[in-house]
């Protein structure tokens, strides 16, 4: 399981204690700064990835 920033899909996350309301996730790929963070298996990071070098979506109708 690895932390992914929502914004840029970047695994290069810290964490910034953030007090009252817990821990503020940093990405320092794009500077997004919240707690809200994704959890992700490498395996999805990995597709999440492809997709976004593709520049498209695949649809499944399986
Ligand atoms: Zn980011």
């Amino acid at each position: 399981m690895r932390y992914m920033c929502p914004k840029c899909n970047g695994t290069d996350l810290y964490i910034e204690i953030g007090g009252i309301i817990g821990a503020v996730y940093h990405c320092k790929n794009c500077d997004y700064i919240g707690s809200f963070i994704i959890e992700a298996e490498e395996d999805m990071i990995k597709k999440l990835k492809e997709k976004n070098e593709l520049g498209y979506e695949s649809k499944n109708d399986s």
